[in-house]
């Protein structure tokens, strides 16, 4: 049986996805459709333990907003960033919410008396976007969200794979240039560190000697730019397309999936970026499939969505 098929007509689940700098929030039916949103903002300087509050305070407040409604909150989903071990409910380590161990889980459970689940803000946006999202219809896909960094999930079936550590889908940290550049983890070439939005807009700017003077190009104005002929920015993107294909590539050998879904602020960049992106893994494989690859379909709200999804899953 489906959570759809199990629900009552007033059913809703209370989804948060919290971020480095702000927190979005929905009210959601076991459809999948929204009833309700909200933002708040992180404000993560405060250290976690203030965060961790304002988590709280915000999914009462909006148990509570349901109840005033006429619906029935049935279950808590918490989608957060960093090392987050799903199945004891603790958000293990967070660079930029500051998480170290919080069993995040149980203290929303305790607050607000309803079944909770917490997950990891890429791997949700996974589950989303292939159960509801451009992934829809098929049973194998690999999400990969590009911002400032490069993660993903692995989506068998409508579930997503953990890891035995909570840290499945790190492919941003797939080694693809020896001796490139130094990635954020410590090592040299990383895909995250060749090819993230924030790599791009950094390694054109030291392409170009720009100064502190000035807005840096971002990484959608080195698209645009490489666009329009110029050599820096054309050069810049092309290694940053080529170094994707590979790190896709060997998502491809490991997985086998249906369907790459590219998200985060990268895929705005539409054709720019998936028609060479798809001639250069095309040209990688060799006995594979190709799989199908499509900008993700839901934006930011995926990760909210995802942690819907994982509540109605684990109610
Ligand atoms: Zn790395």
């Amino acid at each position: 049986m489906s959570p759809a098929d199990a629900a009552g007509p007033a059913d809703v689940v209370v989804a948060l996805d919290v971020g480095g700098t702000g927190m979005k929030c929905a009210l959601v039916r076991p459809d999948g459709s929204t009833v309700h949103t909200e933002r708040h903002p992180t404000d993560a300087g405060r250290g976690p333990d203030a965060v961790v509050e304002t988590i709280l305070d915000v999914a009462e407040g909006l148990a509570g907003k349901a109840r005033a409604d006429g619906l029935d909150p049935v279950a808590l989903g918490i989608a957060v960033p960093g090392v987050v071990d799903e199945a004891a409910g603790v958000a293990v380590w967070s660079a930029n919410v500051g998480f170290r161990d919080v069993p995040l889980r149980d203290l929303a459970a305790a607050r607000l008396g309803l079944p909770t689940a917490l997950g990891h803000d890429v791997r949700v946006g996974g589950l989303a976007e292939a159960r509801l999202g451009a992934g829809r219809g098929t049973g194998h896909v690999l999400f990969v969200a590009i911002g400032t960094g490069i993660a993903a999930a692995h989506v068998v079936d409508g579930v997503a794979a953990t890891g035995a550590h909570g840290a499945a889908g790190e492919i941003g940290h797939i080694l693809v240039r020896p001796g490139g550049p130094r990635c954020g983890c410590g090592r040299d070439g990383c895909l995250e560190a060749v090819a993230s939005a924030s790599a791009i807009a950094r390694r054109y700017a030291e392409a170009t000697g720009a100064g502190p003077t000035g807005t840096p190009a971002s990484a959608a104005d080195v698209a645009d730019r490489a666009a329009a002929g110029e050599p820096a920015a054309a050069g810049v993107w092309a290694e940053a397309v080529e170094a994707l294909a590979d790190g896709l590539a060997t998502g491809q050998s490991l997985y086998d999936v249906e369907s790459i879904v590219v998200g985060g602020g990268l895929a705005q960049a539409g054709p720019r970026l998936f028609d060479p992106l798809r001639a250069a893994l095309h040209e990688r494989m060799t006995f594979h499939r190709r799989p199908r690859l499509v900008a993700a379909a839901l934006g930011d709200e995926a990760g909210c969505l995802g942690a819907a999804l994982l509540a109605l899953d684990a109610r």
